[in-house]
């Protein structure tokens, strides 16, 4: 069993899904800055005047409204890690730091790690390698394992999904490999985005060159979890495009990075 831990969010959220809304109004009346009304197509929220106290969330009898987002001091995240202990020690599981990106807060991180460690507790961080390579290989003092994600290797591609360049969490996955770290290469594979062929013949000749041991790689197929999250956000993306890969095509990427004397699996 692994308990996850996400550090401080970089901004809370309000969340709200409308199939679960008795329309009791208590959120509108408790709210402080009155940022939240109740119209015919559910609760609304102003955004403006929002202050995400997270009061509206307290009161909300069905958990329409939630918050996604809390604050933790390390002393809290030793409690939680606490009375999770009993269950990883027998399972031989440990504590998972994700986020978004836990590494944006890499004081904070290194005194969690540090701590756990200090209990004998195992770590995995979990990030997007976008960070400082001196941070990074700050926090590899401190950390039992990473769970590194690569999206794909063609520069301009990888700029135009997610608006930056890979130069650096390329970099990063080598310093990290070249460092001696333990290192999962998790590869979130999108049908349409990073399946074809080149794509992931790219992402395997990269991961099999690493210096150190050959590594294990998760493959984690789309499922468009994202769509769920932008509605109770009120928010809308273009995702019409992009899909979950078929079994056929997972099976033809383990085979490719069989190829190269990696171990793909699915998930992780
Ligand atoms: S989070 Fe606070 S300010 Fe925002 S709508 Fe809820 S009660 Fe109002
Ligand atoms: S408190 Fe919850 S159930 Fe009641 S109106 Fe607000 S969101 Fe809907």
């Amino acid at each position: 069993m692994m308990a996850r831990v996400s550090g401080p969010p970089p901004k809370a959220q309000k969340l709200f899904t409308a199939a679960k809304c008795i329309g009791c109004g208590e959120c509108c009346r408790v709210c402080p800055v009155s940022a939240c009304s109740l119209t015919p197509d559910g609760v609304v929220t102003d955004g403006d005047l929002c202050t995400f106290c997270g009061k509206c969330a307290e009161v909300c009898p069905t958990l329409a409204t939630e918050m996604s987002g809390r604050y933790y001091s390390v002393a809290e995240i030793l409690e939680v890690v606490k009375k999770e202990r009993p269950f990883f020690d027998q399972s031989g599981g440990g504590v998972t730091f994700s986020g978004g990106e836990p590494l944006l807060y890499p004081e904070f991180l290194i005194e969690v790690l540090e701590a756990c460690g200090r209990q004998g507790v195992h770590r995995a961080v979990d990030t997007s390698g976008f960070v400082k390579k001196e941070t990074l290989l700050e926090v590899a003092q401190h950390t039992d394992l990473f769970l590194y994600d690569l999206k794909m290797l063609d520069a301009e591609k990888h700029k135009r999904y997610t608006g930056v360049d890979n130069r650096l969490i390329l970099d990063n996955l080598a310093a990290l490999a070249e460092y001696g770290a333990e290192v999962q290469v998790r590869i979130p594979l999108i049908g349409g985005v990073n399946d074809d062929d080149d794509s992931v013949a790219a992402m395997a000749t990269y991961i099999a060159d690493l210096p150190g041991e050959k590594r294990a790689v998760s493959i984690l197929p789309f499922h468009d979890v994202a769509r769920g999250k932008d509605e109770k956000l009120g928010q809308e993306r273009d995702l019409a495009a992009l899909y979950e890969p078929g079994s056929d095509a997972l099976q033809k990427v383990i085979d490719v990075f069989a190829g190269y004397g990696l171990t793909a699996t699915i998930g992780g």
